[in-house]
């Protein structure tokens, strides 16, 4: 009996659900992504489990607040909610080694660390080899391949190299495009 049944998409924030302009707490520093929208439908239509796993050290940095943090993160959910996109959870890490008290300077939710890919996976009952991650930078894709998430998307404009890597687009609108054939 396999209890892992759902297949789910592990997305990074910023850079790839809006813009990266670094330490996004505010409205008006937040914004979408061309393509976004499609792509979230795309894969949720294609029953995948939409989750957010993102680093906010600009929490531990002194930047912003839980709260703050807690704010936009409504508003973006709400803004998807409206456009029939839901996601089935979102979870931050809010530390830093350099910023955070022990033993949080140490954690393990900060990606590269899978922490909290392995606790979505845990809770939801999520088959990780037939999942998906996508991510922006490296450390999103390394702590996908630590989770068993076989594949493994960077979008990033600037060429990188890395066995973490399984697959590459310069935007998410190609991404979404690449998904939109795969599934016809
Ligand atoms: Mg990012
Ligand atoms: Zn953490």
């Amino acid at each position: 009996m396999n209890k892992n049944i759902n297949k789910a998409v592990f997305l990074d924030r910023d850079g790839v659900i809006n813009k990266d302009f670094s330490y996004v707490y505010q409205k008006k520093n937040f914004v979408f992504n061309e393509g976004i929208f499609d792509l979230l439908r795309i894969l949720q239509e294609n029953k995948y489990l939409l989750f957010v796993i993102t680093n906010q050290s600009g929490i531990a940095r002194g930047l912003f607040s839980e709260k703050q943090y807690n704010q936009i993160t409504e508003y973006y959910l709400s803004i998807l909610g409206n456009l029939g996109i839901r996601i089935s959870g979102v979870f931050h890490c809010s530390h830093h080694p350099d910023f955070s008290e022990k033993p949080f300077s140490n954690c393990n939710c900060r990606k590269p660390k899978p922490g909290l890919f392995l606790k979505v996976q845990k809770e939801y009952q999520i088959n990780m080899f037939e999942s998906i991650a996508i991510g922006d930078s490296i450390r999103d894709l390394k702590a996908a391949y630590l989770s068993g998430i076989n594949n493994r998307i960077l979008v990033n404009p600037i060429y990188k190299e890395s066995i973490y890597i399984t697959k590459k687009f310069k935007t998410i609108k190609e991404c979404k495009k690449y998904f939109q054939k795969l599934f016809l």
